[in-house]
C-alpha cells in the first residue's frame, strides 16, 4: 500500500515484455534449452539491440518477442496483452498488424515485382486495392524506390532488396520492426545506408526498433542492449542518455 496521497502517473506498459521465457527444441535425450527465463522489457519507441554470439539464442528470442513462436514456459505481453492467451486467429491480425520483419529468411520473391513484394502484408491484411496502392507506394517513397515499383526484386542491388524488405515492414505501420542481422550481408557503405534507414523510422515515427546484430557499433546507437550468451542474458546496457 502506498503512503502517497498523490495518483500514480499514468504509465503505459512496455510495448513488449517477456517474463521468464523458457525455449527447449526437441524432446528427451535430444531436447536442448535455447534460452532460459529471460525477463526483457522493451519500451515503446526505443530502440534494443540484441548481442552474442552465433548461437547463443538471439534469434529463438526474436522469434518469440515477435510472436513467431511460442516460448515451453513464459510469457510475452504486448502492451500489457498476454499472448500466450491468444488463438491463431487473434495472433496472426496483431502479429500482421503491430509488427515488421526485416529477417533474411524472410526474404523477397525474386519474380515478383517490387510492388508486389511490399503490398503483400497489406494483401493479408485484408485492405482494399486503392488503400494498398496508397501505402505501398507511400513505403517506396519514404525508401527511396518508388521509381522501382515495377521492377523484379530480383534485378535490385543487394541494398535495394534489403530496402525492399524494409519498405514492406513498414507498409502496415507497425509500432515495432524486428530486424535479424540487417546489415549482416551487406558490404560497410550499403549496411551504413541501411542502418540510417532504420534510425530515421524510429526517430520520425517513433517506431520501435529490435535488432539482432554482431556489429558492435550498431549495438552502441541503440538506446540498449542485451549480450546474450547460452540462452541467458549476460549484461544489460542502457547505452543513450
Ligand atoms: P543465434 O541467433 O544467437 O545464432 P539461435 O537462437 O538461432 O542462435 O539458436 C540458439 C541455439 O538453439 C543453437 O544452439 C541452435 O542450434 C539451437 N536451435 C535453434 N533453432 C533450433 C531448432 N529449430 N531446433 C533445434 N535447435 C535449434
Ligand atoms: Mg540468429
Amino acid at each position: 500500500m502506498s503512503l502517497s496521497t498523490t495518483p500514480e502517473p499514468a504509465s503505459s506498459p512496455p510495448v513488449l515484455r517477456a517474463v521468464g521465457l523458457t525455449r527447449t527444441y526437441g524432446k528427451g535425450e535430444a531436447a536442448f534449452t535455447a534460452l532460459h527465463g529471460v525477463d526483457l522489457d522493451v519500451q515503446r519507441g526505443h530502440s534494443l539491440a540484441i548481442v552474442g554470439k552465433s548461437g547463443s539464442g538471439k534469434s529463438t528470442l526474436m522469434h518469440l518477442l515477435a510472436l513467431l513462436d511460442r516460448p515451453t514456459s513464459g510469457e510475452i505481453e504486448v502492451d500489457g496483452r498476454a499472448a500466450s492467451g491468444l488463438r491463431a486467429r487473434e495472433l496472426n491480425p496483431l502479429r500482421n498488424k503491430t509488427f515488421g520483419f526485416v529477417f533474411q529468411q524472410f526474404f523477397l520473391t525474386a519474380g515478383q515485382t517490387v510492388f508486389e513484394n511490399v503490398s503483400l502484408p497489406l494483401v493479408i491484411a485484408g485492405l482494399s486495392p486503392k488503400e494498398r496502392k496508397e501505402r505501398t507506394m507511400a513505403a517506396l517513397d519514404a525508401l527511396g524506390l518508388a521509381d522501382k515499383a515495377n521492377n523484379r526484386a530480383n534485378d535490385l542491388s543487394g541494398g535495394q532488396k534489403q530496402r525492399v524488405v524494409i519498405a514492406r515492414a513498414l507498409v502496415n505501420e507497425p509500432s515495432v520492426i524486428f530486424a535479424d542481422e540487417p546489415t549482416g550481408n551487406l558490404d560497410t557503405a550499403t549496411g551504413a545506408q541501411v542502418e540510417e534507414i532504420l534510425f530515421r523510422l524510429q526517430r520520425e515515427r517513433g517506431i520501435t526498433l529490435v535488432v539482432v546484430t554482431h556489429d558492435r557499433d550498431l549495438a552502441a546507437r541503440c538506446d540498449s542492449s542485451v549480450t546474450i550468451a547460452d540462452g541467458r542474458i549476460v549484461e544489460r546496457t542502457e547505452v543513450a542518455a
